[in-house]
């Protein structure tokens, strides 16, 4: 089948934003299994000659109850299990937070390829926030700007690579 590229990231980062980027107007939600509730929102995105399935994994979401650790984690693991590629969403406005080491943490732990966004940089001036997401040891984080569409073809030059 087509390779396949995960987004993660904690809430609000610009996942979906992103996601919805990458694969225009073409979206599926695929129903999962129930209990806890898994709407795990799949679709096709193309870059250059590559074709690929993408996988907005905040689209799972679980009881209101639950901690956002907790509900990364789960992300995390599906990404784990189902990507070829892993796209790691971050915020360049707030900078590195707890939950994103954590998740960095689990990332690092696996075999799978991790491409590093640094989103929200709106314009050019903007770009020195990326140095401090080295420390999440994920390589050479992307700037990006999902709302503003700015680098994406970078972004996903390096994803490709990986295929
Ligand atoms: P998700 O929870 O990770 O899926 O994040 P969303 O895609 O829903 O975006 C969360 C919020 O961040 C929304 O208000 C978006 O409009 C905003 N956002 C997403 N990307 C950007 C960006 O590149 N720049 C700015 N300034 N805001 C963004
Ligand atoms: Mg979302």
């Amino acid at each position: 089948g087509l390779p396949v590229v995960a987004i993660v990231g904690r809430p609000n980062v610009g996942k979906s934003t992103i996601f919805n980027r990458l694969v225009g107007e073409r979206i599926a939600i695929v129903e999962d299994k129930p209990g806890v509730t898994r709407d795990r929102l799949y679709a096709k995105g193309e870059w250059l000659d590559h074709n690929f399935h993408v996988i907005d994994t905040g689209g799972i979401e679980f009881g209101e109850n639950d901690q956002i650790l907790t509900q990364m984690r789960y992300q995390a693991e599906l990404a784990i299990d189902e990507a070829d590629v892993i796209i790691m969403i971050t915020d360049g406005r707030i900078g590195v937070t707890d939950a994103d080491l954590e998740l960095a943490r689990m990332l690092n732990r696996t075999g799978k390829p991790v491409v590093l966004a640094v989103n929200k940089l709106d314009n050019p001036d903007m770009r020195n926030e990326i140095y401090d997401f080295y420390q999440l040891g994920l390589g050479e984080p992307f700037p990006i700007s999902g709302s503003h569409g700015l680098g994406l073809g970078d972004m996903l030059d390096e994803v490709v690579k990986h295929f």
